[in-house]
């Protein structure tokens, strides 16, 4: 956690309040979000409230591992290019495990431990998984991380180091129905796991304010741009910006295929969207009301960007120095798209970088690249003289032995 960050030290909630209907509740796990909107048949979160003038969680210093306080670096070419004041982005990968998901993960753990939980569970792609298990390994808690097979073995030894136990689930969906027997049994989730889906533990939400202290202030931005799924960092970000009290940026969210897009056009939010992405932080065919929530008090927007252009997006931010995931890439291709009428011109723009490209499925194949060829090697021009020593079968053999 940041120390900059005014939401950091204070008290405990004293209550959780609906995000759709504004009902109070006592703080709670509760598993299908507002009770009352559930027997309505409705999915919403809640978020807490606090009695004293302290906001956000305490987080015990033992269960921290330094995440928050990621540096937010200036793309001035890109901004000239796009006639922005200004562009910035956030760079989340520089939290402990490589993502954001460190800022939500050290506080669903500290709850779980709050709450006694045997066990936690969290259906994952990727960051999420292994953010949960790196926390829950400092914090001495068991947990079972549910996966499919298309998780890439990176992450899948990068979890069973931590001591996560690994469940591989036929399909995404099947991954929730084994998080809800587990929660039966009595495990603490640390994903969602509910269908329609409602997005993560209150608590966990909490974490993604920090973000927002730390972009808050006088030179903060007028639209921040998120990759969106659940939508749990775009509702922490809200809360966050809420908060911090000043004026309230434009939230931009930004999905694979239309979803959230869909329901800001009238859709409802608990419909199920078809669609398929090599964007996988952001896959999943669900939308939930608090991203919807978000966007409405925000002005916001939902930007769907298909992986071509996600692709173009990762090639010019890694011409930046930035090889950021393609789904957190995705939010460059979505500027590109709404500053293209001038709308945007002088203003102050921030891209979440949720992750890196190194995390991208794929991204450690061993499959044969170009410049490895035979062929292109001996083709390649020479080296500028003066610059290489000549390539002699001495200087050669003097490298290999280091
Ligand atoms: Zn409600």
């Amino acid at each position: 956690m940041s120390s900059a960050s005014p939401i950091a030290a204070t008290t405990v909630p004293g209550g959780m309040i609906c995000l759709r209907c504004d009902a109070a509740w006592p703080v709670e796990t509760y598993a299908a979000g507002c009770p009352r909107c559930a027997s309505e048949g409705h999915a919403s979160n809640l978020k807490l409230t606090y009695t004293s003038e302290g906001r956000g969680l305490r987080l015990p210093e033992a269960l921290a591992l330094g995440e928050g306080g990621t540096p937010c670096v200036e793309l001035p070419a890109l901004a000239q290019t796009m006639k922005l004041g200004r562009l910035t982005a956030k760079l989340e990968w520089c939290n402990p495990t490589g993502s954001h998901k460190d800022r939500m993960s050290a506080r669903l753990i500290a709850r779980a431990r709050s709450c006694n939980a045997p066990l936690v569970v969290a259906a994952s792609s990727g960051n999420g998984g292994l953010s949960i298990a790196a926390y829950a390994a400092r914090a001495g808690l068991p947990t079972e991380i549910a996966i499919t097979a298309a998780l890439a073995p990176s992450y899948r030894r990068a979890m069973a180091a931590h001591g996560s136990r690994l469940v591989e689930a036929p399909d995404s969906l099947a991954r929730w129905e084994h998080l809800a027997r587990r929660v039966a049994e009595g495990a603490f989730a640390a994903t969602n796991y509910r269908l329609p889906a409602i997005g993560t533990d209150p608590f966990g939400i909490e974490g993604y304010k920090t973000l927002a202290a730390e972009l808050a202030g006088p030179e903060q931005p007028d639209v921040v741009i998120v990759p969106s799924s659940r939508g749990d960092l775009l509702s922490g970000l809200r809360l966050g910006f809420e908060e911090a009290g000043g004026v309230m940026p434009q939230l931009i969210a930004v999905e694979p295929f239309p979803r959230l897009a869909r329901v800001m056009a009238g859709e409802d939010y608990r419909s199920r969207f078809d669609g398929r992405t090599a964007q996988v932080s952001i896959a999943g065919e669900t939308v939930t009301f608090q991203a919807l929530c978000a966007l409405r008090a925000t002005g916001g927007l939902a930007v769907p960007i298909d992986d071509n252009a996600a692709r173009r997006a990762q090639a010019r931010l890694a011409a930046c120095g930035l090889h950021a995931e393609l789904s957190a890439a995705a939010t460059l291709a979505a500027l590109d798209e709404i500053a293209s009428d001038g709308r945007l011109a002088g203003r102050h723009v921030t891209l979440v970088l949720t992750g890196s490209g190194l995390r991208d499925p794929g991204a450690h194949d061993l499959a044969p690249w170009p410049h490895t060829d035979e062929r292109l090697l001996a083709a390649a021009p020479p080296a500028m003289p003066g610059f290489l020593p000549p390539r002699t079968e001495a200087s050669v053999q003097q490298r290999d032995n280091g």
